[in-house]
């Protein structure tokens, strides 16, 4: 492929039927700029900014990606700086009269012969990682958790090659809250998941204070974890009853001085790391990959490059049987018809429907709708409104049918590719992919975040060519080169789908590198007290 001169002026538009396009030249156009196709611009416009391919009259539609993005509010004249403040954003789609399940789509050709090297456990999840996770279940033991973390890295960790680290649990929830009210499901049960994260090799001990409303068996009811018992052979693994679960409480009256609770944490520690120190990787299929894919600090870039380039790498896994999550409610509001329309089947399209109606109601209740959720940097980088941000954004989801849908904080039923109803927050999405039973996670961005999460490795993919090289050692992946040419969207995408083998199979991301582990935050939608 050749490489397009770099000082011709440059747009793309993504449809045909699209009235604006986006100009991909480093530090924008001058006034007067000339395309190929003779377009001149009339004013300066920045990179990843709108251009008005034709006159515009004050009322039209803007439309970009096929969909109405905006209502012109001024005469647009041809070669116009189409940006926020010219726009008037669309009211959201009814959630009434929506298509369900029409979309005519023809079988793929299922992907075989893929495979990566994880931890098979005992419930048939199959980990990438293998990490000692340390469960908490209020915020108040988080600096004794973290003291007792600190020495089991440095202390016990050097005696199990096998395990890769240590990780706390911790979180803001657990004490102070309105625990019975009944939006408090979704904190509980997040956390609860997250601890049975495969990951965590079906190990779990959690650090309790004693006295707070999280208590131990509210969080891991009895039945809720596959205990394991490993005393039995590898072959004769059966269930055992809970009294297994293991609990360090910190108010217990055996402990006496903040030593003794470090020590019966390490104590602790070592039984789990025995266990997960006999643990090996195998040769597991594709199938088994659990990829939750979400973007943070978008630009105009991310639904041209980074964003198609995942969608492509989506479709792959969903070929080859694996689990694909997409999340991120506020950024595939604007487009439920498109979704419901992918449903696998009536009861996923109300499944989404529900979703969308239960976050509708929850913003309604701080008086604000989906459109609060674009920041100051996706305006700088082009991005005018949430309309042309979701439209951008879902296109991570690919093209195959949309085969179920998770409420927040639920655990996963089934392969192929779930919508995982999540805040659009990066950690936030995040945290709630991993309650999912994700094992692998990419992550889009355009103005630059260095996001990662210490329970799973985190593969970015930088939208443009400029972030890739000032970041080059945070960006994983560079779609840059989509927008400059060099590559396409499926040269991209098959990049992208072999690196998850390899870094399922033990490479480090970046992130991992690093070890930047950003917190894990609970979604609690219910009152603190
Ligand atoms: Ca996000």
């Amino acid at each position: 492929m050749s490489i397009p001169d770099p000082m011709q002026p440059l747009f793309i538009r993504m449809h045909a039927d699209d009235n604006v396009a986006i100009v991909v030249n480093k530090g924008g156009l001058a006034s007067g700029a000339r395309f190929p196709s003779g377009l001149t611009l009339r004013e300066k416009v920045p990179e990843g900014h709108k251009v008005a391919l034709v006159d515009i009259a004050a009322g039209m539609p803007v439309r970009r990606y096929n969909v109405v993005i905006g209502l012109a509010l001024s005469d647009l004249p041809a070669g116009s700086w189409v940006h926020e403040r010219l726009l008037k954003m669309p009211e959201a789609r009814k959630l009434a009269d929506l298509p369900i399940a029409t979309e005519n789509r023809a079988e793929t050709q299922p992907l075989n012969g893929y495979a990566f090297e994880g931890y098979r456990n005992a419930d048939g999840s199959v980990g990438t990682r293998n990490l000692l996770a340390i469960t908490t279940t209020v915020q108040c033991v988080a600096g004794v958790v973290d003291f007792a973390v600190h020495r089991i890295k440095s202390e016990l960790l050097p005696l199990y090659p096998h395990v890769d680290d240590v990780v706390g649990l911790e979180h803001s929830y657990g004490c102070g809250v309105a625990i019975d009210a009944p939006d408090a499901v979704i904190p509980i049960r997040a956390l609860r998941n997250i601890s049975l994260n495969p990951n965590f090799g079906g190990e779990v001990m959690v650090v309790s204070l004693g006295c707070e409303k999280l208590q131990p068996d509210r969080l891991l009811p009895q039945g809720s974890i596959p205990i394991v018992d490993r005393r039995a052979s590898a072959i004769d693994q059966k269930p055992i009853e809970h009294e297994s679960l293991d609990v360090v409480c910190l108010q217990d009256e055996s402990h006496v001085g903040f030593m003794s609770m470090i020590d019966s944490i390490m104590r602790q520690a070592k039984v789990h790391l025995e266990r997960l120190n006999l643990r090996r990787r195998e040769a597991c299929p594709a199938a088994d990959l659990v990829v939750g894919v979400q973007c943070g600090g978008s630009d105009a870039f991310s639904g041209v490059t980074a964003n198609p380039a995942v969608g492509f790498a989506t479709d792959l896994l969903v070929r080859a049987g694996a689990t694909v999550m997409f999340s991120e409610t506020t950024e595939v509001r604007d487009a439920i018809d498109q979704l419901t329309a992918r449903a696998a089947n009536p009861e996923v399209a109300q499944e989404l429907i529900r979703e969308m109606e239960w976050y509708d109601n929850y913003l309604s209740k701080g008086l604000v709708d989906r459109s609060a959720n674009t920041t100051p940097g996706n305006k700088k980088g082009g991005l005018s409104n949430i309309v042309e941000k979701a439209m951008g954004s879902i296109v991570k989801s690919g093209s195959r049918p949309i085969a179920g849908v998770l409420a927040p904080g639920e655990k996963l039923r089934q392969k192929g590719l779930i919508f995982a109803a999540t805040p659009a927050s990066d950690f936030i999405c995040g945290t709630l992919q991993l309650a999912a039973g994700m094992n692998v996670h990419i992550f889009t961005t355009g103005r630059g975040t260095p996001y990662g999460l210490a329970p799973v490795p985190v593969i970015k993919v930088a939208t443009r060519n400029d972030l890739a090289e000032r970041w080059h050692d945070l960006m994983d992946v560079n779609a840059g080169r989509i927008a400059s040419g060099e590559a396409s969207i499926e040269e991209v995408g098959w990049e992208l789908f072999h690196l998850m083998l390899e870094v399922a199979s033990g490479k480090k991301t970046w992130a991992e590198h690093w070890k930047l582990h950003n917190a894990l935050v609970l979604f609690n939608p219910a009152p603190i007290t």
